[in-house]
């Protein structure tokens, strides 16, 4: 008997060949493949500007440093989020200020953020926890008048829908990963997007050493003295390799398909674990998730979530323990301003079930027999 992993990335032969191609023509960091990548996603979402970068975690660097976000600032973000999301307000040399999440989608709420505002927050990360789309509009509605801006950490979130939109369309700026561990992937890679052009720009130069002629664009150029570039700030390299990008265009293309089979094999979770008290996460009222992360809070009734775990791997389920929770690890431990009940409850009591997209109604019979009974 296998064991069933919790997550497999959906890549095939086309995307082999699509990455073989971009060896065979010679170019393999950012160029024309990474280019047309940010074309189609920023064509995808509805958005202006897309800048593809090397990962999630260096898309929300560059976003706070978009937004203005520096040291003495504070950032109002989720505990309840891959460290990635504090990590990043530390980067820029800013505090993350903790919030409590909604105990049912496990995002920011506009009544979880506001009394952890001062006059010193620049900026809050709204989080679209484990594919749920936050409420990105009272959020904005709160912080926005404030002078601060809302940066959307969308990293789970490809494919998700916000109001009728997908989920990051109409941020200021909002951040992607191509992580295999999220629905879309390019091994690793990310996208920052935003709606303007100057700020674009800028987030372009930063991510390439604040060179003010990209490297592409200069071998492009006819006229090479006219292009010799200049480095006005200090900036990284975060670039995404062109490799990288052919495989993302052949993933986006698949992405509609990932989400509706996500949520199809959500939907039976749904229906074969009724009756067991457990709770699992669910499209709230302003969109729907792509189940990046198909959750479940374990009824009060069950056992401690390390025993089910341990239940389920032994029944060759892989299961994992539910999205972690920043203000319990060592680098942010006692810095919470304020109690996080559903953070912890959420944290402490939920896993992560299998959900992939070559997953069989066979497997996923085997997943929730072994759930029912690691729950008694
Ligand atoms: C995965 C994840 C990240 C980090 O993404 P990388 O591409 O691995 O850097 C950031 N934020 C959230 C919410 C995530 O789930």
């Amino acid at each position: 008997m296998s064991t069933i992993p919790v997550m497999i990335p959906w890549l095939g032969e086309e995307e082999a060949l699509a990455a073989a191609e971009a060896v065979r023509s010679g170019w393999v960091a950012q160029g024309p493949r990474v280019a047309e990548f940010e074309r189609a996603f920023a064509e995808h979402l509805g958005v202006p500007h897309a800048v593809a970068v090397s990962s999630c975690t260096t898309a929300l660097h560059l976003a706070l440093i978009g937004a203005g976000v520096g040291p003495g600032d504070e950032v109002v973000v989720p505990s309840f989020s891959f460290v990635a999301t504090a990590n990043a307000v530390t980067y820029v040399g800013a505090v993350p200020v903790f919030a409590d999440v909604d105990v049912t989608t496990g995002n920011l709420t506009a009544a979880t953020v506001e009394p952890l505002l001062t006059e010193r927050t620049r900026a809050v990360i709204a989080v679209d926890q484990g594919g749920v789309p936050v409420d990105l509009d009272g959020l904005r509605a709160l912080v926005e008048p404030r002078g601060a801006t809302v940066v959307e950490d969308a990293a789970c979130a490809a494919g998700s829908v916000h109001r009728g939109r997908p989920v990051g369309g109409t941020a200021a700026l909002a951040a992607y990963s191509f992580h295999p561990r999220k629905l879309l992937t390019t091994g690793e890679g990310g996208m920052v997007t935003c709606q303007d052009g100057a700020l674009a720009a800028r987030l372009r130069r930063l991510r390439e050493h604040g060179m003010s002629v990209s490297a592409a664009d200069r071998h492009a150029a006819k006229d090479g003295a006219g292009r010799l570039e200049t480095y006005d700030e200090i900036g990284f390299n975060y670039r995404m390799t062109d490799i990288q990008a052919a495989i993302g265009l052949v993933q986006l293309r698949k992405l509609p398909a990932m989400v509706a089979r996500r949520r199809e094999l959500a939907e039976r979770y749904r229906e074969l674990l009724a009756g067991t008290g457990g709770r699992l996460v669910a499209d709230p009222a302003h969109g729907s998730t792509n189940y990046q992360s198909c959750w479940l809070l374990l009824p009060d009734t069950a056992p401690d979530r390390g025993a089910v775990l341990a239940d389920l791997a032994d029944a060759g389920v892989s299961a994992r323990r539910g999205i972690m929770a920043a203000h319990l690890e060592a680098p942010y431990q006692g810095t919470a301003r304020v109690p996080l009940p559903a953070t912890e409850l959420l944290t402490g009591r939920s896993l992560i079930l299998p959900l992939y997209h070559a997953l069989t109604e066979r497997q996923q019979d085997r997943v929730v027999g072994a759930v029912r009974a690691a729950l008694g």
